[in-house]
C-alpha cells in the first residue's frame, strides 16, 4: 500500500504547526519545528499571502497528514461524512477519530499513529475478543480493545500507563492499564478533538 515515506518533521514545518508525528521526540527540544518554525525549502522564509484556496488546501493536508491518510481515502471519508446526518465537518473529524489506529494511539499503546497502524497490521490487538488487522476499522460505542496476551511484553505496550499519565486519555475512552484493556465509553464528539482544526475550510475545499 502506498504511504508517505518522506521526513515527518518536514510535514510539520510545511503545515506551520506541530502535528506530533514522531512520538516522544515531539515533546522535547529536539523537535524540528521548534528549531526551525518555517516551511522547508529555499524560499521558505519569504512571506507570501495565501489565496483562499491555498488556505483550504493546507488545512486539508494538515488533517490528512496528521491522521496519516492518503488523498483518495480522505476524500471517501469526506463523502461519507457528507452523507451522514449532522454537520459534515464534525462528522469527518469524528470518523477519523474512530479509526482503530487512532484509538490505539489515544489509548497510549503507541507513540504515534504511524506506529499504531503498524501494530494493528501485525495483529497485536483484539476488539471484542476478535483479532483485528485493519487500521481503518472504525470502533463503535461499547467496543472493548485488548492487547493480545502474546503481545503484552512489547515494550511500548508495557509502558502505556506512563504514556497515558503524560498525555492523558480522552473522555470518550477508558483504559484499564493492568488488564491491557480499553473501552469505547461513547463515540467521540467534536469537542473531544482539541487539536486546532478548522474543518469548515476542508468542507469548503471539497464543495467547490
Ligand atoms: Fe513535528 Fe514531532 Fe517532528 Fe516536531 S518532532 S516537527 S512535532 S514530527
Amino acid at each position: 500500500m502506498a504511504r508517505y515515506t518522506q521526513a515527518k518533521c518536514r510535514i510539520c514545518r510545511r503545515e506551520g504547526e506541530k502535528l506530533f508525528l514522531k512520538g516522544d521526540r515531539c515533546y522535547t527540544d529536539k523537535c524540528a519545528y521548534e528549531r526551525r518554525p518555517y516551511a522547508p525549502g529555499g524560499t521558505a522564509r519569504m512571506r507570501r499571502k495565501m489565496s483562499d484556496y491555498a488556505i483550504q488546501l493546507r488545512e486539508k493536508q494538515k488533517v490528512r497528514r496528521m491522521y496519516g491518510i492518503l488523498e483518495g481515502q480522505f476524500h471517501r471519508y469526506f463523502e461519507r461524512a457528507d452523507s451522514m446526518k449532522g454537520v459534515t465537518g464534525d462528522n469527518l473529524l469524528i470518523l477519523l477519530e474512530r479509526r482503530m489506529d487512532n484509538v490505539i494511539y489515544r489509548l497510549g499503546y503507541s507513540n504515534s499513529r504511524a506506529q499504531a497502524r503498524q501494530m494493528v497490521r501485525h495483529g497485536l490487538f483484539k476488539v471484542n475478543g476478535r483479532r483485528v488487522t485493519i487500521p481503518s476499522q472504525l470502533v463503535r460505542e461499547g467496543d472493548v480493545i485488548e492487547v493480545r496476551e502474546e503481545s503484552r511484553k512489547v515494550p511500548v505496550l508495557a509502558e502505556a500507563q506512563e504514556v497515558i499519565a503524560r498525555r492523558g486519555c480522552p473522555e470518550w475512552l477508558e483504559t484499564d492499564g493492568p488488564a491491557f484493556k480499553g473501552t469505547v465509553k461513547a463515540l467521540p464528539t467534536r469537542a473531544d478533538i482539541q487539536f486546532p482544526i478548522n474543518e469548515q475550510l476542508i468542507v469548503e475545499l471539497y464543495s467547490k
